[in-house]
């Protein structure tokens, strides 16, 4: 929709987010873009409430709206209801994804369909209804979550073949849209602490402090941590950074700390 046809556009930025109600990544991002300024669209097919409220604490306004990445039909509705209400969006952060399969000869093909559609066709649903607003603007930032998963053998292969898709996907929106002053840009992060990790933590309490010895950093990420470098990629001070992956992983992808002990013979 031509965003001439809307209300007066908020003076404030506006960022748009996906899988915003999860209290994971999502909810940190909002909260974040919340804390710097921004009007926010929060979008999840979970309840909103938790995340609408903490956002109007902060004292920004936000739009709550249940939609569904897969759907095309909630993803042009959800974005029609956006550029309503606030004239624009200058953000867009494509966060909902989920790792549904395990090992490649036990995926079924449903399976892997579900995870490319989730996790890949949603950045390419919501990248394409909100492109034309930003391009009659000139102006706007692409920001998508893939993770480490999408550039090396980590595993979980519908996922990380989908994730390696959306890297490659924000590459070519860069190249096309950067003419008219659109960035898009990725950010991979590594192990995060999120209700994406209830199901392995319920069959494996440790999982998560096991997984710690392979970060150079010596911990887990927070929700946070990915939300502060998306406020950055965001931002003005970031105006020449475009087609690239931030790898926000504690080091995860920079080499293995592992490797590096055993080949000292430590
Ligand atoms: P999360 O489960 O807390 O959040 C994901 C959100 O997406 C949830 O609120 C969920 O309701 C929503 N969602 C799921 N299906 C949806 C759909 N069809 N339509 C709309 N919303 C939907 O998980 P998270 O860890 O915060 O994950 C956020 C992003 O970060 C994902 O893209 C994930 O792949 C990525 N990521 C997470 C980790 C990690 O270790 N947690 C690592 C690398 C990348």
């Amino acid at each position: 929709m031509s965003s001439s046809a809307t209300s007066t556009p908020s003076s404030r930025p506006v960022v748009f987010v996906t899988g915003a109600a999860g209290g994971g990544i999502g909810t940190c991002t909002a909260v974040r873009f919340a804390e710097a300024g921004y009007d926010v669209v929060a979008t999840d097919i979970k309840p909103l409430e938790g995340v609408k409220k903490s956002v109007e604490d902060i004292g920004s306004r936000c739009l709550a709206l249940p939609l569904d990445v897969t759907k095309s039909d909630s993803v042009k509705e959800g974005v029609r209801k956006a550029l309503e209400h606030f004239g624009k969006i200058d953000c867009l952060v494509n966060n909902a994804a989920a790792s549904l399969g395990s090992g490649l000869h036990d995926c079924s093909e449903e399976l892997w369909d579900a995870s490319i559609q989730l996790t890949l066709k949603s950045v390419f649903l919501l990248s394409k209804e909100v492109l034309p607003s930003m391009m009659e603007r000139k102006t706007g930032v692409i920001i998508n979550i893939a993770s480490v998963n999408g550039q090396s053998g980590i595993g979980e292969e519908a996922y990380s073949a989908a994730k390696a898709g959306v890297i490659n996907l924000t590459q070519n929106i860069a190249v096309r849209y950067g003419p008219q002053g659109i960035r898009a840009v990725c950010i991979a992060p590594g192990t995060i602490e999120t209700h994406l990790w209830k199901e392995r933590l319920a069959k494996n309490p440790k999982t998560l402090e096991n997984l710690k010895k392979y970060y150079p950093l010596g911990r887990i990420g927070q929700g946070r941590d990915v939300a502060n470098a998306a406020y950055f990629l965001a931002s003005p001070e970031a105006s020449w950074i475009t087609g690239t992956t931030l790898n926000v992983d504690g080091g995860l992808m920079a080499g293995s700390s592992q490797l590096q002990k055993d080949l000292m013979g430590e």
